[in-house]
């Protein structure tokens, strides 16, 4: 008796958890918001992208990169560049 209990809450609670999946979807699949966020995900997309490329060494991958103290990834080559001075090697 107490399993049936448990097991009509566990399905109560997944029942509500399926409906707001669904309204979710919903929202974000056939209203304007939905493209709104889809827009503002690929800007954050190309903008990291776009961190990762070094003007002089090109492409670097995400865990290359060096964070200046200000908060920003830097390409590592040139921060031994700039800050040790070992041109190119
Ligand atoms: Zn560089």
């Amino acid at each position: 008796m107490v399993v049936l209990i448990l097991l009509e809450g566990v399905l109560f609670v997944a029942a509500i958890v399926a409906l707001a999946a669904l309204f979710v979807w919903g929202l974000l699949r056939f209203t304007p918001l939905g493209t709104r966020w889809r827009q503002a995900a690929n800007r954050r997309q190309i903008d990291e992208q776009a961190d990762l490329i070094c003007p002089i060494h090109g492409l670097q991958a995400p865990g290359s990169l060096v964070r200046l103290s200000s908060g920003e990834p830097f390409c590592s080559q040139c921060y031994q560049e700039t800050s040790y001075g070992q041109l190119d090697r």
